[in-house]
């Protein structure tokens, strides 16, 4: 393939895929610049639209340089079954008008399976960014997107030794570090490491040089703790709900929330004085990039059911506490750095009482360089 251009259709469209993809189209944009008679890539950007307010979207685009969509479908705020048909049924049409050699699709969400559903079923190979994630939880629609995903896919980029090992426990075996994928009749997996650490490496500094957002809450560095919530488990399930929030507000320190547009809806109609302003818990619009990695990177701990930020806490030394009953980031709890304790009020309010901070800090999800190994793979 060297010396040939290639094509690539990207699908994205919720937040998190936005951060993971941002350090790959930087690594296109850099293979482009040096080796620019060496299989130049195009890549094309289809954004459908999962999320799509400027505080979960735009602002993503923005600081971290992404280039702009070809495509928006605007494609939200449906059912799962409604959403994905419908990504399938736009993402084909492109497919079939661009005629791309790969799709590249990232994560675990509908925009994710609806790529590679597209993909699969037109034979065009489909490369699927943090494949091999499990969670062994068939309730989380995340879960069934990636187990569906990783089985349409080519090239299965793992961002951890666990990956592949969960992989080759489903059969998808072809573990391959260094040959080029000469042949796509089997599916071809690279332990390549984490995008999301790329770009906490590539934006940190930035984030410290840039963001403003302590100064403007007024909080100081390690005396508060960073909160978010946003999985259906702990949104649609109203005890879940009530007992993570009851734990909030018992636990008597600062907590700065930036709440998730579906939670914001939940909370609004169930639970609206809090809203008003609290003397601990701080809820404030969902922050960009910059922002979070500032407040992660300061916070005493960091209380959570995304699957980012307890990666981001462990790349930033910062104790974790998981507001689930499993995670896929299994490295975490094994080195000590993260706590599971799901939705429970006292299991909560110990684990924070119970954080220590401690220095330790191992590179388990690569080491910074993962977009490059996946463009390399790409190319070869
Ligand atoms: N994030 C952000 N602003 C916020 C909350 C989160 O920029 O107000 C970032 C953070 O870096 C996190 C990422 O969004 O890792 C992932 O988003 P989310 O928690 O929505 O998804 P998940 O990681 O659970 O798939």
């Amino acid at each position: 393939m060297n010396e040939q251009a290639i094509k690539i259709v990207t699908v994205i469209g919720a937040r998190p895929q936005f951060i993971k993809a941002a350090p790959v189209s930087r690594a296109i944009a850099e293979h482009n610049r040096l080796t620019p008679h060496a299989s130049p890539l195009t890549e094309i950007i289809v954004h459908t639209g999962q999320h799509f307010d400027a505080e979960m979207s735009d602002i993503f685009f923005k600081e971290m340089n992404i280039p702009q969509p070809a495509y928006n479908l605007g494609i939200n705020s449906t059912s799962h079954g409604a959403m994905t048909g419908r990504m399938l049924e736009k993402i084909e049409e492109i497919l079939m008008k661009e005629k791309p050699d790969r799709v590249l699709v990232y994560g675990d969400t509908n925009s994710t399976l609806a790529g590679a559903l597209a993909a699969v079923k037109l034979h065009i190979p489909v490369a699927h960014v943090e494949a091999g994630l499990r969670s062994f939880n068939r309730k989380m629609p995340e879960e069934i997107n990636r187990v569906l995903t990783d089985h349409s896919a080519d090239i299965l980029f793992c961002p951890t030794q666990q990956a592949v090992n969960n992989l080759k426990a489903e059969g998808i075996v072809n573990v391959d570090n260094s040959a080029p994928h000469s042949s796509l009749l089997t599916p071809h997996v690279y332990l390549v490491g984490d995008t999301m650490y790329d770009a906490v490496l590539q934006f940190s500094e930035i984030a410290r040089q840039k963001s403003t957002i302590l100064e403007n809450l007024g909080v100081k560095p390690k005396e508060y703790l960073l909160a978010t919530v946003h999985r259906p488990y702990n949104t649609d399930i109203p005890e879940n709900l009530e007992s993570i929030l009851s734990a909030f507000l018992e636990i008597n320190e600062p907590i700065i929330f930036p709440v998730h547009p579906r939670t914001k809806q939940i909370l609004q109609s169930t639970y609206p004085s809090l809203f008003t302003p609290h003397s601990s818990l701080k809820m404030i619009p969902p922050v960009g990039y910059l922002d979070i990695l500032m407040l992660e990177q300061n916070a005493k701990a960091i209380l959570t059911d995304s699957g980012g930020m307890q990666k981001e806490a462990y790349f930033f030394g910062v104790p974790c506490v998981t507001l689930r009953s499993e995670t896929e980031w299994v490295e975490t709890v094994e080195s000590g750095w993260n706590v599971v304790v799901g939705a429970d009020r006292e299991k909560i309010i110990d684990a924070v009482s119970d954080i220590k901070s401690d220095n330790l800090h191992s590179k388990l999800y690569g080491d910074g360089h993962a977009a490059e190994k996946i463009i390399q793979c790409l190319t070869a």
